[in-house]
């Protein structure tokens, strides 16, 4: 560690800014953002700065003069743009009256220098690379900003105004912040955090034993959670920024067959992985069982993560979870996902809907072609509808004829979409009438099939009208 971070309270006394120029106007906002008072000594007799409201402009004091003249008196820190000479000399000025400053881009001359900030009310986190790469640091601020939830500074500020009242109530330390663990990880936490001050405040005002409170985590009484995570489709960078944020948070995932590794390795690293899928052909440990698991796991207080591919809602069996979960009153929610239609649709360029072309879409599943022969093709033979279909692998043959027999053309472009937005990802398209066929040139799944005129739009169907015309015109010049 070249330089430790520390937080400079910016009351002590005013900030010696010197230089001009955009960089040192963004460090002036900078500054003013966080309250500081700031004596500026702008070196081209410029002091316009735009966007400024009327209360950050008046703590700026302007200096006239020789720069290197400035008086140092009061001052707490020293910054200056790193123009040659000037920055170098009034550097050494500063470091013998023991003040730290700043040149700009000027490490050797620096004693301090300012992190990549991530700024959520009173949550501030400083990045630092040590002066080497400040890119490499905006890549590290940028995935922080990602995980930190919306409002961390505002669970920051509600603990802070009920510290020195917890404080009172209970002196033992480690009492006190086995209090404010389960205040922070709680469903008082969880309020803060959706926005719902009120209902913490209320919480925590009706707590009217806090050591009790606290020491109910060492009798096994704190209350575990179950978050139904939508995986998407395959990729790892389809994942919510909120499914992230509760694999991090996870102490036990329950994943799904059809979660990839990839996505799994997003989770918190010493959380426990429990896989509870099903696969085609091999029975899984039977849903009974998973809600067991899922119950028993928030009961003893785990925060557990139960990880569906694509949505949770989409026969992703999410609705029985959570009835199961609200029957035995355990606390959940849901995070939606990218489910694997949209998925597909994307990456293929499958516009789903289409202006006068494509007014409606319909989801279902054909897992076998027994369940085939319950769906009611008449109601999908609308042109102008779109039908996607989960699990038809298996039953391709059942679903052409079932949608042929109703009276949907033949001719209607069909698309199957394997391991969508995966590495090994492949679709075919080709016509309803040949529907079998082109499933057997998928590999394997999981996939799913679009069924519409919209197919045309997609990139493998341009692709392969265009390789058609190209074979026909070799046919024709042979
Ligand atoms: N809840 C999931 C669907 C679960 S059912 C979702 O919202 O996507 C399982 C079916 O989803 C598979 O049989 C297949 O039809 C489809 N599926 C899931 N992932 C897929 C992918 N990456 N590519 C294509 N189809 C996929």
């Amino acid at each position: 560690m070249k330089f430790l971070p520390i937080f400079l309270d910016l009351q002590a006394g005013p900030i010696l800014l010197i230089g001009s120029g955009e960089l040192v106007r963004a460090k002036l906002r900078l500054l003013l953002a966080a309250d500081a008072r700031v004596r500026w000594h702008a070196t081209d007799g410029d002091y316009a700065i735009a966007g400024l409201d009327a209360a950050a402009a008046s703590r700026i004091a302007r200096v006239e003069g020789d720069p290197r003249e400035a008086d140092l008196r009061g001052v707490i820190a020293v910054l200056a743009a790193g123009a040659g000479e000037i920055g170098v000399d009034v550097a050494a000025r500063a470091r013998a009256a023991g003040l730290p400053v700043n040149v700009m881009d000027d490490l050797q001359h620096s004693s301090f220098i300012f992190p990549a900030i991530v700024d959520r009310g009173d949550v501030v986190v400083a990045i630092g690379t040590g002066g080497a790469s400040p890119v490499v640091a905006r890549r590290v601020r940028e995935r922080i900003e990602a995980l930190l939830p919306a409002r961390i500074g505002d669970l920051a500020s509600f603990i802070g105004r009920w510290r020195r009242s917890i404080h009172a109530r209970i002196p033992e330390f480690p009492l006190r912040r086995r209090f404010w663990e389960r205040v922070v990880d709680g469903p008082i936490g969880a309020s803060v955090l959706a926005g719902r001050v009120d209902d913490a405040e209320a919480s925590l005002k009706a707590i009217s034993n806090p050591s009790a409170y606290a020491g109910a985590q060492t009798q096994g009484q704190v209350e575990g959670r179950v978050t139904l995570v939508g995986a998407g489709p395959g990729d790892p960078d389809l994942l919510t920024v909120k499914a992230l944020r509760a694999l991090q948070d996870a102490d036990i995932v329950f994943y799904d067959e059809l979660v990839s590794l990839e996505i799994l390795d997003r989770a918190r690293r010493d959380a426990a992985r429990v896989p509870v899928g099903r696969r085609v052909g091999k029975p899984g440990i039977g849903q009974d069982a998973v809600n067991r698991l899922l119950i028993d796991a928030a009961k003893s207080g785990q925060r557990a993560v139960r990880l569906k591919g694509g949505d949770p809602f989409i026969f992703g069996r999410g609705g029985e979870e959570v009835e199961a979960l609200r029957d035995a009153g355990v606390a959940y929610s849901v995070i939606p996902g990218i489910t694997a239609a949209l998925g597909a649709a994307a990456e293929s360029e499958v516009p789903l809907t289409f202006r006068h072309e494509a007014l409606r879409v319909t989801f279902l599943t054909a897992h076998r072609a027994r369940d085939a022969e319950t769906v009611d093709w008449s109601a999908l033979t609308d042109t102008k509808m779109t039908v996607v279909v989960y699990m038809g692998i298996t039953a391709a043959s059942a679903i052409r004829e079932g949608l042929l027999a109703a009276g949907r053309s033949p001719e209607t472009p069909v698309g199957v979409f394997a391991r969508a937005t995966r590495p090994d990802a492949k679709s075919v398209v080709g016509t309803l009438d040949h529907l079998p066929t082109l499933v057997r040139q998928i590999d394997g799944g999981p996939a799913i099939l679009v069924i519409g005129d919209v197919v045309s739009h997609s990139a493998p169907w341009r692709n392969s009208t265009l390789n058609q015309w190209i074979s026909e015109l070799q046919v024709a010049a042979e």
